[in-house]
């Protein structure tokens, strides 16, 4: 039996399980001296497992380094980040990027499909990358939720070229979930999308998470795709400065509003 010693001096927080990612007291800073700007100025944050969250803000904010810095592909200056109970702090660029490749899947603005493969390529291209077969039951509902839905089966043999920018995103976010990854973030994943092809993504988006358990974390600047998520998130200054449950565009174009007149430090 393995019982481990308390660790009462031990710096990192105790993880949190339920969270499929966090950061805790996370500092970012770029450049020095002069031009330093503290992008992250302390901020702890969950994003909690089979949950919808949005991280939301004024342009400047920190929302992209957040996401960067909790999904690995950014480090920080101090403070620590996690996915699930697994520290990312320390860890080598091998071993972060086995972690990304396994545990965590990414949307961009700008869909990111390579335009020599097909569409069925494209989906399974992390797993074939990692050399793994992947669960063909469960690609196969997830082109049955996110992709049938609209009527792209008959198109998984086309290239990524011969599909609209909505049908291209919808590839995208099946690529992300098809290794069952812990967390999928996304960043603006409706930015190029007009607002008809962009509520498709999100109510896919949506879906992932209500039906199939998965977990979301969307930087956004639109309260309309906001008030998609189960959860936002506030960040003004580099600091987490709300959160709110439930979220409509108008409570959270609200919110925005209030960071124009008196939430800003300047
Ligand atoms: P948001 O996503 O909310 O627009 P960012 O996280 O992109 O905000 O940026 C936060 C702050 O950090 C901004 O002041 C931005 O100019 C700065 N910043 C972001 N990335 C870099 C970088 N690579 N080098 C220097 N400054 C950066």
């Amino acid at each position: 039996m393995n019982i481990s010693p308390a660790h009462p001096h031990r710096a990192a927080p105790v993880p949190d399980t339920a969270a499929a990612a966090r950061v805790a007291d996370a500092v970012k800073v770029y450049g020095t001296g002069g031009t330093e700007v503290r992008a992250l100025d302390g901020v702890s944050v969950a994003f909690p497992a089979a949950r919808f969250t949005a991280i939301m803000g004024p342009s400047g904010s920190g929302k992209s380094t957040l996401m960067h810095c909790a999904a690995g592909l950014d480090t920080l200056t101090s403070g620590h980040a996690f996915i699930g109970d697994r520290e990312l702090t320390g860890l080598d660029d091998r071993r972060l990027t086995l972690l990304r490749r396994d545990r965590i899947g990414f949307v961009f603005q700008a869909f990111n499909l390579l335009p020599t493969l097909t569409v069925a390529e494209n989906i399974t291209l992390p797993l074939d990358l990692a050399g793994a077969r992947g669960d063909e039951e469960w690609i196969d509902a997830l082109i049955d939720a996110l992709i049938d839905v609209v009527g792209l089966r008959d198109r998984l043999h086309h290239r990524p070229s011969e599909l609209s920018g909505g049908q291209q995103q919808r590839v995208a976010v099946a690529r992300a979930f098809a290794g069952k990854p812990d967390v999928v973030f996304a960043d603006e994943p409706t930015g190029n999308l007009d607002s008809r092809a962009g509520a498709e993504v999100l109510r896919l988006l949506g879906r992932t998470v209500r039906d199939m358990g998965r977990t979301v974390v969307m930087v956004t600047h639109d309260p309309v795709a906001a008030a998609h998520a189960d959860e936002v998130v506030f960040l003004a200054d580099g600091r987490l400065v709300d959160r709110m449950a439930e979220p409509t565009a108008d409570r959270v174009l609200d919110r925005m509003k209030a960071f124009d007149t008196l939430g800003r430090r300047s």
